[in-house]
Parts: C-alpha cells; sequence; structure tokens
C-alpha cells in the first residue's frame, strides 16, 4: 500500500510530499528533493495501541453521562500520522 506524505527536511525545513509504501518497519528513510539530505522518520510513536482493555473497563460502570468515548477506531488504519511529518538526521 502506497501513501502520499508529507516530511519537514531537517537539514533545510523545507516540505516536500513523497509516496512511500508503509510496512511493518518503523523508519521511514526519505531524500530531501531541495538539499538532497537523507533523513529518517520514527513512525513507532504514531502507531495506535488497541484499547481493547478500557473499553472491557467501562462497561462495568455506569458512565451514562460519558458518550463521548470514540468508537469509530478504524481497525484498518495502524498509523496516526500528523500531517507533516518531521525528518531527522541519520544516526
Ligand atoms: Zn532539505
Amino acid at each position: 500500500m502506497k501513501k502520499r506524505f508529507t516530511f519537514k527536511c531537517w537539514n533545510c525545513n523545507r516540505t516536500y510530499t513523497l509516496q512511500r509504501e508503509i510496512t511493518d518497519q518503523q523508519v521511514l528513510t526519505v531524500a530531501c528533493p531541495y538539499c538532497n539530505s537523507e533523513g529518517v522518520v520514527d513512525l513507532d510513536p504514531y502507531r495506535k495501541e488497541i484499547k481493547n482493555v478500557m473499553k472491557n473497563i467501562t462497561v462495568m460502570r455506569d458512565v451514562s453521562s460519558d458518550d463521548s468515548i470514540d468508537e469509530s477506531t478504524n481497525a484498518e488504519e495502524e498509523l496516526d500520522l500528523p500531517d507533516i511529518l518531521p525528518t531527522h538526521k541519520p544516526e
């Protein structure tokens, strides 16, 4: 599955758009088209956690006043990415 992402270059601070394939890898490597700097994006902080445990807890309580729990979580959406992904200098 290829998706279009917007990255912000760590070196020249410009933003650019690239299509990247998302796999199980936790780090994307990109190259800035403006200054040719390689950048890495750590995807791990954006992965959604499964919250089945919390749902089980709320069933036990009377929370009729709190209907704001978001039940619309799309199971196919593994990543919760910001509009612009910051890149970092490679190690
Ligand atoms: Zn750049």
